[in-house]
């Protein structure tokens, strides 16, 4: 099988901005159309745009897993550039008021509010949305559980909540260890251990992994959880 996209046929993954933030374009397969996940680098818009015109996609929404600056620094300049929106969790946007970044206070109010078990649909793909508060109290992972006309195995995109071998810090506003432990055990661990793990950096030893090796090898599971 071909693999035009490097890591994945449908998903193509670009680190961007000063904090190194694994941005991921996701696209479905059938229709073309696309999600961005966790633009962090507005001055880096237009490798992602250029990205979105080569491989001929067309964006739908911008989608946050919190709402850290590194994270969703490029929010305002896409969804002006593509007119599309840009979905976080209600409990993460006090963050795009408090450094008073006008990028960020921008799109306080235009940003779409993620709900609770919410199924954002990009053309044909699914993506489940998981609220796995511990690093931030907003914090969610991206579930797409297969890709449509295709066996790919799912696929999780969890931020900054886990990490290959590691996880999210805890220390910082509204973050809580125990909120992240239980997230971690009831969010993600239930799902197939197939699924591949696609974090919001490259801290581990590999950029990627699937749960079964997390589970088996991340610290935060084998000495907190299990
Ligand atoms: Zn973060
Ligand atoms: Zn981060």
């Amino acid at each position: 099988m071909t693999r035009p996209y490097g890591i994945h046929p449908h998903i193509i993954r670009m680190v961007l901005g000063a904090y190194q933030v694994n941005t991921y374009i996701v696209r479905c397969p059938e229709t073309g159309d696309a999600a961005i996940i966790d633009p962090g680098c507005r001055s880096q818009c237009k490798v992602l745009l250029e990205a979105l015109k080569e491989k001929k996609l067309t964006p739908r929404c911008i989608l946050n897993t919190h709402g850290h600056h590194d994270h969703v620094r490029g929010n305002l300049t896409l969804s002006e550039r593509l007119n599309i929106p840009a979905f976080i969790h209600p409990e993460d946007k006090f963050f795009f008021l408090e450094n008073g970044d006008p990028d960020l206070s921008g799109v306080y109010h235009s940003a779409l509010d993620i709900v609770r078990d919410q199924v954002i649909r990009v053309g044909n793909l699914s993506l489940q949305v998981l609220h796995t508060p511990g690093h931030t109290p907003g914090s969610v992972c991206f579930y797409i559980p297969g890709f449509p006309g295709d066996d790919q195995r799912p696929v999780l995109f969890t931020g900054d909540t886990l990490f290959v071998g590691d996880a999210g810090r805890t220390e910082g506003p509204g973050g809580s260890l125990d909120q992240l432990l239980s997230s971690i055990k009831h969010q993600i661990m239930p799902l197939p251990g197939t699924t591949l793990v696609l974090p919001g950096h490259d801290y581990g030893d590999t950029p990627e992994s699937t749960l079964e090796q997390e589970i088996q090898g991340n610290i935060y599971i084998t000495d907190f959880i299990l």
